[in-house]
């Protein structure tokens, strides 16, 4: 068996951390109970992990416990704030604000309302892939019931604003919704000093399992109200029902545990290391930096490559490393990154991209093999492609 590609593609998900399993294996089979059953020790043991576990998370984003509503994931939660919020207030204004690089998960719910008469303003996106303040602050209408900015771009690692953000939004007293899935456990976030009312996460962008999430939901200053969009056994202040996962929830937080730890000593690592590799690559010509230099996930790397083609030049890596390219984390069809075409690249020049995703298991040496065989990919491709043309 030839060996494993090196794994880059930690925006898609990450390997689970050992620690976080050796935390979640006692609660599928000793402690197995439901949280929700007050009569016997075995739903007591569940919900006292479930307490410990939602204090953990409710740490780690400066809000209080009550504030957490456990979900299936980033995606359940930035639905559950959109559509929640848009079904809650629609008799104050029916008009959202978001911007066009969003994940697909915020931008579908976005279009789904547009389907039931919302206005939805998609902001443009600035070359670096910021949004533009006073833009933003120009597209608010007194019907504006919501604006909704992820923290970190899934795609191109840009960190927008968000203490910015919010001071508008609570200067016009629009409820601030963001979607902090690339960000919780890799940058700090904090829902006071930044303002914010809802806020997405998932444990499996940051070494935790997949399948939760969690959604919080401002409680004072104001009351943030939120139409469930799963009606049921009333688990999670009737905002979302079902048994919670207690396995799921446990490694969530164990994940976030591990992750603020480190967090420091983690983002220098990465840096380096992702600009290691950028410092090799821009060593080619026509080679460009997508996003802005340094707002930007340490972990993130991503680059439009001219003269190539983008899926022989994926094609020609798989081998030897596992990443994204400007079209693959999209969906299944093979049409150009909306986020890179926010940019104003071309199609070509779209699909002619990769996206790095460093993590906390990615070595130096990974580093140097991967930097390698991409300049020899891209070298040799140009090579064909000028014997063609010529
Ligand atoms: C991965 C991701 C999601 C989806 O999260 P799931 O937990 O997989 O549903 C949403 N938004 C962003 C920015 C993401 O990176």
């Amino acid at each position: 068996m030839s060996q494993r590609p090196i794994y880059l593609d930690c925006h898609a998900t990450t390997p689970m951390d050992k620690r976080v399993l050796e935390a979640m294996l006692p609660y599928f089979t000793e402690h197995f109970g439901n949280p929700s059953s007050i009569n016997h020790i075995y739903g007591w043991e569940a919900e006292a992990a479930v307490k410990k576990a939602r204090e953990t998370i409710a740490n780690a984003i400066n809000c209080s416990p009550e504030e957490i509503i456990f979900t299936s994931g980033a995606t359940e939660a930035n639905n559950l704030a959109i559509k929640g919020v848009a079904e809650a207030y629609f008799n104050q204004g029916q008009h959202i604000i978001t911007v066009q690089t969003e994940h697909r998960a915020i931008l579908d719910p976005c279009h789904y309302l547009e389907g039931l008469g919302f206005e939805i303003t998609y902001l443009p996106v600035k070359k670096d892939g910021l949004i533009d303040l006073e833009l933003l602050e120009k597209s608010i209408r007194s019907e504006t019931i919501l604006v909704s900015i992820m923290a970190a771009n899934n795609e191109i690692g840009v960190i927008q604003p968000l203490k910015e953000i919010g001071e508008i939004c609570h200067k016009h007293q629009i409820l601030f919704h963001s979607d902090g899935a690339q960000a919780i456990g890799k940058i700090p976030l904090d829902v006071q000093t930044m303002n914010l009312n809802l806020l997405s996460l998932t444990a499996h962008k940051v070494y935790g399992p997949k399948g939760i999430g969690a959604l919080y939901v401002r409680r004072r200053d104001p009351r943030v109200k939120l139409a469930p969009q799963l009606h049921g056994g009333g688990q999670e202040k009737d905002i979302r029902s079902g048994t919670l996962y207690t396995p799921q929830i446990v490694g969530f937080a164990k994940a976030i545990e591990l992750g603020l730890n480190e967090i420091e000593t983690e983002a220098k690592r990465q840096k380096e290391l992702r600009d290691r590799l950028w410092k090799k690559l821009s060593q080619l010509e026509g080679i460009y930096l997508n996003g802005h230099p340094t707002q930007r996930l340490p972990g993130n790397l991503n680059v439009s490559i001219e003269g190539v083609d983008g899926s022989a030049l994926l094609l020609g890596l798989q081998t030897i490393v596992a990443l994204s390219s400007g079209s693959a984390c999209t969906s299944t069809t093979t049409k150009p990154s909306h986020v890179l075409k926010a940019l104003g690249h071309s199609d070509k020049l779209a699909y002619a991209s990769l996206r790095f995703g460093l993590g906390r298991f990615t070595t130096a040496q990974e580093i140097d093999t991967v930097s390698k065989a991409a300049i020899a990919t891209i070298e040799s491709l140009r090579q064909v492609a000028h014997h063609l043309n010529c």
